[in-house]
């Protein structure tokens, strides 16, 4: 089998990041946009010895687990790359790929992960949309999103993913950026002024922020884009973020406020929130509250334990709990966050929580060191960002041996690492509940409950 070869063959599997898999003459290929049960022709562009990739050609034979995608750019943009499996198979690909992840990468003989709990209307669900404003190929000024795996813009105002409010507020901007002239940022130059138009979404205030992301520390003409913005209903929040760094990262340090206040309100369960443009917040309102509740749960809280809560963010998690508990310790890398988060403990006249800034790995350590016996803890929750924990927090954990721990994960595979590393040390793994915050794409969530062996 070599290049440009057509093949005829069966896709049995989906692999990580949503493509097909099937096996012909001892060969693995895989195939972008193929689905299980899928008979398909393809034509072979890069071969190794053992594997493949190939490009769909032809599907000869439907899979049942197809559905119609109902946007029609799902192709071209990277965001939902299984929109085309039915939701229920969704939900079972993702239990897979968890339990995959426990044995292959954690050594996990048969980890028990529960079926992956699901939402009744899967799609509208984000809370927040990041757009690139740019221009195409005729030089037309467009917002939209990266097609996949490039920085071209698709100009499309309204993923189904999204709110459908995001429309209408991007065309606005749009437009008044037409009138007067203000311009894109060109990431091959670093010329031109707006790079990303931020819009966030309180699920149950109904509030409203947009974020402005330019490159330059004024936004011309910015009273023009308040007059046309400031009516909408629920507009709370108007900010203008400063970014003049080359490169991906969406959002620049600074951030001041154009309307109204520097942030948006939103509830989850009974306890309200404040959320700033650069605070972290789960992007999917209704599973979030799922999600926590599984935390809760696991965390199996009376009213006397202490408990931290490691990359605690806006202290979603740590507010939640500390309902519960006797005291609750959060720590969080970014500044603005745990600024939000000891807001957020006075507006709900929770007193039992005390939040830290720093890097987990070092702030959690140093408290322990200082504070010998009064730091311990009988639950530690740790919600770390993909690429998991650092090995040295991990060991801290271990050492100071809490009861339970409940590990909130974004990445199965960085989860399974450390949950081999917190196994070998001291910990029995109950149970892991997948939970689908991220509809449509091949991201999975997941609520892990720790026990000490001894308990
Ligand atoms: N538990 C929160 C936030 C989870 S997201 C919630 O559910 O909303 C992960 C958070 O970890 C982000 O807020 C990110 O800023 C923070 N973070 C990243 N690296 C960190 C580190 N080394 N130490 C502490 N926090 C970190």
């Amino acid at each position: 089998m070599k290049k440009d070869d057509i093949v005829t063959l069966t896709i049995d599997d989906i692999g990580t990041n949503g493509e097909g898999i099937g096996r012909t003459e001892g060969i693995t290929l895989f195939i972008k946009d193929a689905l299980p049960g899928d008979m398909v022709r393809a034509k072979i562009m890069k071969m190794k010895k053992t594997y493949g990739y190939a490009r769909l050609m032809e599907i000869l034979k439907e899979s049942t687990m197809r559905t119609t995608p109902p946007c029609p750019e799902h192709k071209r943009c990277g965001g939902c790359q299984i929109q085309a499996l039915s939701y229920g198979s969704q939900l079972k690909f993702k239990e897979n790929k968890v339990c995959n992840n426990l044995k292959h990468i954690g050594g996990f003989e048969n980890p028990k992960v529960l079926p992956t709990l699901g939402m009744q209307e899967p799609y509208r669900y984000r809370n927040k949309a990041q757009f690139p404003v740019g221009y195409d190929k005729e030089g037309n000024l467009v917002a939209g999103f990266f097609a996949s795996r490039t920085h071209n813009i698709i100009p499309v105002q309204d993923c189904l993913l999204g709110k459908e409010g995001n429309g209408r507020i991007l065309s606005l901007i749009l437009d008044t950026m037409k009138s007067y002239g203000v311009s894109a940022y060109d990431e091959k130059t670093g010329k031109g002024c707006v790079r990303h138009i931020l819009i966030r979404y309180g699920e149950k205030t109904k509030e409203w922020m947009v974020c402005f992301v330019i490159n330059g520390k004024k936004l011309p003409h910015a009273e023009s884009f308040i007059e046309v913005l400031k009516d909408l209903p629920g507009m709370t929040s108007i900010t203008v973020n400063i970014n003049e760094a080359r490169g991906n990262v969406i959002l620049g340090e600074e951030t001041y406020t154009l309307y109204g206040q520097g942030y948006i309100t939103d509830y989850i369960g009974t306890i309200s929130f404040q959320i700033s443009p650069q605070s972290f917040y789960q992007v999917n309102p209704v599973q979030t509250e799922v999600l926590y509740n599984k935390a809760l749960e696991y965390a199996n809280l009376t009213g006397e334990e202490t408990v931290w809560d490691l990359y605690c963010g806006i202290g979603t998690i740590s507010l939640f709990l500390a309902q519960k508990a006797k005291k609750v310790y959060g720590v969080e890398i970014v500044p603005q966050a745990i600024a939000d988060a000891k807001e957020n403990a006075l507006r709900n006249h929770i007193s039992n929580a005390e939040f830290f800034v720093g890097k987990a790995e070092e702030v959690y350590p140093a408290y322990c060191a200082a504070h010998g016996e009064e730091a311990r803890a009988e639950v530690i929750v740790v919600d770390p960002p993909r690429k998991g924990c650092e090995e040295s927090l991990l060991a801290m954990m271990c050492e100071m041996a809490p009861q339970r721990i409940v590990y909130v994960s974004c990445d199965s595979a960085t989860l399974a690492r450390d949950l081999k590393y917190l196994c070998s040390h001291g910990y029995d793994l109950v149970e892991v509940q997948p939970v689908d915050q991220f509809g449509h794409t091949v991201h999975v969530e997941c609520v892990v409950a720790l026990h000490r062996v001894d308990m």
